[in-house]
């Protein structure tokens, strides 16, 4: 409540006339409708906001975009011509965790009308998403965050499809996905924040912030966010009477050690990293209840825009020396791992955890004791190591049959020309030689990992049309994300070229057998591999094996079974 008698002390009549919903019940988060009623309102009375419709989501309904700029800019030329820095604020990606989408309300109303943060506009530009998840926000419900701590009713984490859009940037299944990849090419911004709300262990925290991986991204930005960033938005929030401590997960309890989250592409985070722009997801915590977890958030956003404000000119060229290093970079580092030889020691103020045992249940299970707070350093594992690192090509060429990998590159700002001529493409191509599947359906798809390739050096058939991907440019780390099957969220992984894994011809044993005694007889080289594969054979191999020994190794087998067919151009 202090919170709010703060923000309209200081208000002009602007934000005194519009209040949020969470201003008026302190456990409710606004509907979509009203959300959207709110900044249509903030759009009409003043000219620094503009609220654009950014294309659809799954529901129909659309993404809209909420545009603060001092001049009232709404394209994102004339933002980037002055020298502004563009943050995006993306709420409600899982909107059972709504507190960003409340904060962000109060956050864009108080920039405009309250003095103390006009001069934020200065070096910043922000672009805010009210509700990413628009078909999860319709399906709200009081029950579906069985742990958390309010407000009243809140949306469902998953879309229409019941997919979870934190999961989804790089495959791109939904719209909304596909909204989100268009706009974020054509604003390209230079810090992006995802708001949630954490799971997981009891703590005295407010607040958790999840930075991007240092080891993952460019050094420019990474040195810039860990060494001079992170520590200024820890000490602003002190100061701000709300101590924060890095997301971190645990394998069981604090005091055994804590990691980092390994962000990969297919998140929020993890995608933005890909192009250059420094990711921040912050977690308010779920325990907290919900009012206190929304001027958490709200606090949080205000610090971090104060710190791009203060220093905007620092991260565009930080930005600027990261894409001039990635386009002349020619490794891509891949397949993290937790580095537990590097580990530092966190001070950690938890809660003294006991057991308790109910009645009912007649059991018992540990708790965390609230009237204990302990404050405990613990070792903390904040680096990733990648156990795999390769070569980036000049080129990838790729057939224009996998039409949806190139529509997917098209939309995440990919340049690329044509074929004019059918052709073949002698070159450096991968075999697959190993790979594991997810037993379970994983967000639409039987996702591949741990997945292993040998280089070959073969002739391929390309056809005019084939399209032809040049790495040196801006989007290189997402293309060699996405197009090197090594890569944890690659195409292959995400099932995008599953064709290539199955056999499509067989033989009957009876009808190849002559085939292969004459084979035997003529071809040297054959009958020498043949008599090898019966000597190493454990006991005598039946005539269906050695069938299938001389059809394999002979020109009836499948030429281009388990070739990657994207050709890699030195
Ligand atoms: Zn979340």
């Amino acid at each position: 409540m202090l919170f709010l008698l703060l923000n309209l002390s200081g208000c002009t009549l602007l934000g005194q006339y519009l209040l949020a919903p969470s201003e008026k019940n302190v456990n409710y988060t606004a509907k979509y409708s009203e959300c959207i009623e709110f900044y249509k309102e903030l759009d009409d009375k003043s000219k620094q906001v503009n609220m654009l419709e950014a294309g659809p989501s799954d529901v129909g309904l659309p993404i809209q975009l909420v545009i603060i700029d001092k001049n009232g800019f709404k394209n994102p030329e004339k933002i980037r011509k002055s020298n502004r820095c563009i943050v995006w604020i993306n709420n409600g990606i899982h909107p059972g965790e709504p507190e960003g989408i409340d904060a962000s309300m109060l956050w864009a109303r108080d920039l405009i009308s309250k003095k103390e943060f006009q001069s934020i506009l200065d070096n910043v530009s922000f672009i805010i998403v009210p509700v990413y998840n628009v078909g999860g926000s319709l399906r709200r419900n009081q029950y579906s965050r069985a742990n958390q701590n309010g407000p009243e009713e809140y949306g469902f984490r998953g879309n229409r499809n019941n997919l979870d859009l934190n999961r989804d940037f790089i495959k791109q299944d939904s719209r909304n996905s596909e909204t989100f990849a268009i706009q974020f090419q054509k604003w390209k911004p230079d810090v992006f924040i995802d708001t949630h709300t954490t799971d997981g262990a009891d703590y005295q925290y407010n607040m958790s912030l999840l930075p991007g991986m240092r080891s993952k991204l460019p050094k420019s930005i990474g040195n810039y966010l860990y060494d001079i960033m992170l520590p200024e938005l820890y000490q602003s929030m002190n100061e701000e009477q709300d101590e924060m401590v890095p997301y971190v997960e645990f394998d069981g309890r604090p005091e055994d050690g804590m990691y980092a989250f390994n962000d990969k592409a297919r998140f929020g985070s993890g995608y933005a990293a890909l192009f250059h722009c420094i990711p921040l997801v912050i977690e308010a915590h779920m325990l907290k209840p919900f009012n206190i977890r929304l001027q958490s958030t709200y606090r949080l956003l205000k610090v971090i825009s104060n710190h791009v404000n203060k220093n905007s000119k620092q991260i565009l060229v930080n930005k600027k020396n990261a894409i001039t290093a990635s386009r002349m970079s020619k490794k891509y580092d891949c397949q993290w791992i937790r580095d537990l030889s590097r580990v530092k020691m966190l001070e950690f103020k938890g809660y003294e955890s006991g057991n308790t045992f109910y009645q009912e249940l007649h059991d018992s299970i540990h708790f965390y004791n609230r009237d204990k707070p302990t404050n405990i350093i613990v070792p903390y594992y904040e680096h990733y190591k990648p156990t795999n690192q390769i070569r980036i090509p000049t080129k990838y060429i790729i057939p224009q049959c996998y039409h949806q990998v190139i529509s997917n590159l098209k939309r995440n700002g990919v340049e690329m020309s044509y074929l004019k001529q059918d052709t073949f493409i002698e070159s450096q191509y991968y075999k697959i030689n190993s790979y594991k599947t997810v037993n379970h359906a994983y967000e639409n798809h039987y996702l591949h990992y741990s997945t292993g390739c040998e280089e070959t050096f073969i002739r391929y058939p390309f056809y005019k049309g084939d399209v032809i991907v040049s790495t040196d440019q801006e989007s290189i780390l997402y293309l060699a994300e996405v197009l090197e099957p090594q890569a944890e969220d690659s195409f292959f992984n995400w099932n995008f070229f599953d064709g290539i894994l199955m056999r499509k011809e067989y033989f009957s044993d009876f009808a190849f057998a002559e085939k292969a005694e004459i084979l035997l007889r003529t071809d040297t080289q054959l009958r020498k591999k043949f008599k090898e594969f019966v000597a190493s054979s454990k006991g005598k191999p039946s005539i269906g094996d050695k069938l299938d020994f001389i059809y394999k190794n002979s020109g009836y087998s499948e030429p281009y079974l388990n070739v990657y067919p994207v050709a890699r151009i030195f």
